[in-house]
């Protein structure tokens, strides 16, 4: 398979997203924030571009004036909003600039192209996972830095960082392209430019084998799920900026031409207007009911009653009791009585939880565990008005 760092990241966000883009190659328009995105990496780009000479503050503010003018033609932006942007764009590029002046860095490389070559050691399927990196500069003897550009305004916390699986890729992306680098010698930096923040992370050389397993084990759950045509969409804050969303059967009810296509549309509303009704009136029953049980119970207590009656019914209050035993003592007596295996059954809640911190090998020999997956359906009540304006606020749509 071929595939791209964006493609995967796409699938690990939502696999619905993956097939759409990826496979069905439905193209949709860029939002806001990530045409915006797309002109500051270019002036960027330029900043760090010296023919002979590096362009000063107003020559990449003028380009990215022109870029932004040209990038307005592939999004529609009402003229203050065309402003707004314009303005952050120029404050951000300004205060970059004044901080991190082009002549003293050493750059090698920008927009540079990387391709990962990945066999599959079950399969001995080739895979090839390409990518570009922002920019990567030189940071003394044999060290080097790739620098990765965000306009999102959400930074993650270091710990997130140190196991990012962008910066793992990017980090074994560099090493196939540039095979003398040493891996403990690079620097893996992602730059939030609207903060000025710039947040680093390195990888050992052993990291390398864990992201190739990762990514190894990503790419055989996208062939399962092609096999089986399961690709679920995943809901999320990202949905806020996919172009997907009149598509997709979490949102598609929600565009009006649309829902015209649907069958029965008039019988459809009264029953979820009244689901939601019924619904929002048990919840507060529940709570209604949670602090008469309080009450009442108080009432019993000082009156040193345990039932209390009204005219046709009455409530009694019992005790349960739930023992909390020691678990290593219960395994050794239930072991001894051959009986442990018929009480030993995995909570799949608590498993998934744990699954999720284990090293991926570890992670692929559980999937290969599963011997079958129960579906069921909830209905789960959101109570929020919701528009069909995309670009909820921000997204960096760069691999
Ligand atoms: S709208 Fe959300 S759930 Fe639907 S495809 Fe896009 S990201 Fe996935």
């Amino acid at each position: 398979m071929r595939t791209s760092y964006s493609a995967l990241n796409t699938y690990k966000t939502c696999p619905l997203k993956f097939k759409y883009q990826e496979i069905d190659r439905i193209k949709v328009p860029k939002g806001k924030e990530a045409v915006f995105g797309t002109t500051i990496h270019s002036a960027l780009h330029y900043m760090f571009t010296h023919e002979p000479l590096y362009p000063s503050l107003d020559q990449v503010l003028d380009f990215f004036g022109k870029k932004w003018m040209e990038a307005q033609e592939k999004v529609t932006l009402e003229a203050k909003e065309a402003e707004a942007y314009h303005n952050q764009g120029a404050t951000l590029l300004s205060s970059f600039y004044k901080k991190n002046q082009p002549w003293n860095f050493h750059v090698l490389d920008m927009e540079s192209r990387f391709e990962v070559f990945l066999e599959d050691p079950d399969t001995k399927e080739s895979h090839v996972v390409a990518g570009v990196i922002d920019r990567i500069d030189k940071i003394g003897d044999n060290h080097y830095e790739i620098i990765d550009y965000k306009t999102s305004r959400r930074m993650p916390a270091q710990a997130q960082l140190d196991t990012d699986l962008q910066m793992s890729v990017y980090h074994l992306g560099l090493l196939h392209k540039w095979p003398h680098l040493e891996a403990e010698n690079i620097k893996l930096s992602l730059h939030f430019l609207k903060h000025g923040e710039k947040i680093s992370t390195a990888r050992s050389n052993d990291a390398l084998k864990e992201t190739r397993t990762q990514v190894l084990s990503t790419l055989r759950e996208i062939k399962r799920r092609i096999a089986k045509d399961d690709f679920p969409p995943t809901p999320s804050a990202l949905c806020d900026w996919c172009g997907y969303r009149s598509l997709c059967p979490m949102w598609r009810h929600l565009y009006q031409d649309e829902k015209s296509k649907i069958k029965n549309e008039q019988e459809l509303a009264p029953l979820v207007q009244e689901y939601i009704a019924l619904k929002a009136s048990s919840q507060q029953n529940k709570l209604r009911l949670r602090e008469l049980q309080a009450k009442i119970e108080d009432f019993m207590t000082s009156e040193k009653l345990e039932r209390v009656f009204s005219d046709n019914a009455y409530l009694t209050r019992r005790n349960r009791e739930k023992p909390v035993y020691d678990v290593e003592r219960v395994r050794s007596i239930l072991t001894a009585a051959g009986k442990w295996d018929a009480i030993l059954k995995a909570d799949e809640r608590k498993l998934e939880a744990i699954v999720k911190t284990l090293p991926s090998e570890t992670q692929e020999q559980l999937r290969e565990a599963i011997t079958d997956i129960k579906r069921f359906t909830i209905l789960t009540l959101s109570k929020k008005k919701v528009t069909r304006g995309l670009d909820g606020a921000e997204e960096d749509t760069r691999s």
